[in-house]
């Protein structure tokens, strides 16, 4: 597969339905912002906890190596990604997402929202 340039939204191609069969995912290696309501939907963290203390959650997240970083002033929470950038929940061999149906609003949205909304960073699987 080939690897699109995801940091040159110029280059990015206009979204299509279908594009995303065989594609590389580019998408999922750029950094994901997520809120509490998707930490809960994905299970990594609950109702209870969530109503404490939003910094020690983020701490505990964090250590786990699930978030790399939390802005107190918007309340978002930066996905982790592994070295060669991909989301830590994305299958390397595969190029899925490992938790598709539980997915953060962020990811559901793309690329309606992102650096050029409408286009995506290719779909090349050659
Ligand atoms: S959570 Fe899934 S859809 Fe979102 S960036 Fe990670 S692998 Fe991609």
């Amino acid at each position: 597969m080939k690897k699109p340039d995801v940091d040159r939204p110029s280059t990015w191609k206009q979204y299509r339905s279908g594009m995303c069969n065989g594609c590389y995912s580019g998408c999922c290696t750029m950094p994901v912002e997520i809120k509490l309501s998707d930490l809960i939907r994905l299970g990594l963290t609950d109702e209870d906890e969530a109503a404490g203390s939003v910094k020690k959650l983020a701490k505990r997240l964090s250590k786990e190596g699930i978030i790399q970083s939390y802005r107190q002033g918007t309340e978002f929470f930066m996905l982790t990604q592994k070295s060669n950038s991909d989301c830590l929940f994305l299958d390397s061999v595969t190029r899925l997402c490992t938790v598709y149906e539980k997915r953060p609003d962020t990811c559901r949205q793309f690329p309606s929202i992102g650096p050029r909304p409408g286009f995506c960073p290719g779909a090349s699987a050659k």
